[in-house]
């Protein structure tokens, strides 16, 4: 492996809009390119400008504490930053790769954040992470943490092939009841589930009880893209040597999208038929409403509990307003309650959508959202945004 060092002169990747899948405003990789070589890796897609040959060479980002202490201040800042979980993880690398034994940059950025009372969420495949319980802890107490770690699926033999430099997945699942037992929430990302070998309902039901049974909090599920060039290619090749049978199935499932989106309706079965395991293990889709409640602004807060929602009526198959009323609600300078009176004048917000937002400002929840987490993948079709919530 090639190690370049390197300084940058910013770290953290800001979002205009709350992301509702992290409850994050901010991310951050540490390290650019990734010793774990997953095999569907769409960070060595040629959009994600990631110049270092992928699984050889990795930038390490030696001065991010120093840089995050500085993005933090809150001295420097004219406007505050808010508050949501500080992201680390995901993207282009996974920041407790092999090389964060040596660097530390984890260990240092916690640091960072607990002497700031940031919130931290963490993605990895990597148990590493384990090392840094005691800062962990710490940040929870004071101000939230979140462990999560992310699977293409629970099989072993089937993570090394597809993701050769990373932990086990029964050790990741291991590291789920460990932080579990040492009251942190810890949750997965079973994503992507790849096409044809990890997506069997077999395969995913085994992924949902080992999820029930490490005590995980949720599981955010999707499935897998493959954008033309560098990850097609790459991941052809693995195709082809384990699985040569399937290379006309990925011809016709994939069809040159310039996301590298599969077929619509791939997704959409893949996503229902999750749904209803996840449902038979009483597994959220999406991080429980206690690990974010009192953390978010009200604007916030209403605009992930309405993409939430929008998520879960999709899911099941329904029209929704909420997304559309949750874009509106971001762009706007003022706080919610200021506008009480006149949330109808915000676009996309009819009178359930109000209802619903007034519900949120006065409870920092929605009994309809409530409802609609307890009864995702039931497939309710054509149940929504119906007038008469006590009928859900
Ligand atoms: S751990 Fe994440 S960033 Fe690293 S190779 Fe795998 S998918 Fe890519």
């Amino acid at each position: 492996m090639k190690i370049n060092e390197i300084t940058v002169k910013s770290l953290l990747r800001k979002h205009k809009k709350i992301d509702s899948w992290f409850i994050t405003h901010q991310s951050m990789n540490l390290y650019r390119g990734c010793s774990h070589r997953c095999v569907y890796c769409d960070g060595q897609a040629e959009g994600y400008y990631v110049t270092e040959k992928f699984g050889e060479e990795v930038a390490v980002k030696i001065n991010a504490p120093e840089i995050l202490k500085k993005e933090l201040d809150p001295h420097r800042k004219r406007t505050p930053i808010k508050k949501s979980y500080l992201n680390l993880g995901g993207g282009v690398s996974d920041s407790y790769q092999t090389l964060e034994e040596k660097y530390e940059l984890c260990r240092k950025v916690l640091g960072v954040a607990c002497d700031f009372g940031m919130p931290v969420s963490i993605l990895t495949k990597s148990v590493l992470v384990k090392r840094d319980l005691d800062l962990i802890k710490q940040i929870h107490q004071q101000s939230g943490a979140i462990v999560s770690f992310s699977f293409s699926s629970m099989d072993d033999d089937l993570t090394s092939i597809f993701e050769p430099g990373a932990s086990a997945a029964s050790q990741r699942l291991e590291a789920i009841k460990y932080f579990k037992q040492n009251g942190i929430p810890s949750g997965i990302f079973l994503m992507p589930v790849i096409p044809f070998i990890t997506d069997s309902p077999a395969l995913l039901e085994k992924a949902a009880r080992k999820a029930r049974e490490a005590g995980a909090d949720f599981i955010i599920f999707g499935g897998m893209t493959l954008k033309e060039g560098r990850q097609k290619e790459n991941f052809r090749k693995t195709l082809f040597d384990y699985y040569p049978r399937l290379e006309l199935e990925y011809q016709n499932l994939y069809t040159k999208d310039k996301y590298g989106l599969a077929k619509d309706e791939y997704y959409q079965s893949l996503n229902e038929t999750f749904a209803v395991i996840a449902k038979k293990y009483n597994i959220p889709l999406r991080l429980p409403l206690k690990l974010f409640k009192n953390l978010l602004n009200e604007n916030d807060l209403a605009i992930v509990i309405l993409e939430h929602m929008d998520y879960y009526l999709k899911l099941s198959g329904n029209r929704s307003p909420y997304g559309y009323a949750a874009y509106s609600i971001s762009q706007l300078k003022e706080p919610l309650s200021a506008l009480k009176g006149q949330l109808r004048s915000i676009k996309g917000v009819g009178e359930q959508t109000e209802r619903v937002i007034k519900e949120i400002l006065n409870t920092k929840s929605s009994f309809y959202y409530e409802r609609l987490c307890g009864i995702a993948g039931d497939r309710p079709r054509n149940l929504i945004y119906s007038e008469n919530m006590q009928n859900l």
